[in-house]
Formats: structure tokens, sequence, C-alpha cells
């Protein structure tokens, strides 16, 4: 198992996050917009919003499940689990 990769420091606080996994692939900011970003010079995407209602949440776990390289993070998951 590989050791957990550092985040990115654009990420805003919060639960969700995007670690160094990140291939830029786009699918969670088409999946939600309101919540992801794009770094264009660094070509990785970030949380630049928490998610503030059901829906974005709804939307920033179907992304997190979605991710091809499993880059981000749901803290308060790993919360739960310990
Ligand atoms: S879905 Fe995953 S790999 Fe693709 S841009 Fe988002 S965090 Fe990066």
């Amino acid at each position: 198992m590989s050791a957990p990769r550092p985040k990115f420091r654009e990420n805003v606080p919060g639960k969700y996050s995007i670690n160094e996994h990140c291939i830029g692939c786009s699918l969670c900011r088409e999946t939600a917009p309101e919540n992801f970003c794009i770094n264009y010079e660094e070509g990785h995407d970030y949380v630049c919003k928490q998610p503030a209602t059901p829906e974005e949440e709804e939307r920033c776990l179907k992304a997190m499940l979605s991710c091809p390289a499993d880059a981000i993070v749901n803290d308060s998951s790993e919360e739960q689990l310990s």
C-alpha cells in the first residue's frame, strides 16, 4: 500500500481536499463545478469551495468516488473510521 501523498496548498480548509495523486483529468470539476477548480499552471485540480448544501455534498462525494486516481480525500470519513 502506498503512502498518502501531500495535499495541494490551494485546497480551502475543510473536510474535502485533493492530494498529489491528481492527474488533472477534470472529472471532479465536471461532477461538482461549484467545488473543484483547476490550477492550469500546474495541471491539477483542487478544492476551491467546501460543499455548503446537501446537493453540493452529494456531488463532492460522487466526485470522490469517481476519481480515477483516488486523489480526493474526505478527512471526516477518515476520522469516522478511526
Ligand atoms: S477527478 Fe481526481 S484525478 Fe481527476 S482532476 Fe479530479 S482529483 Fe484530479
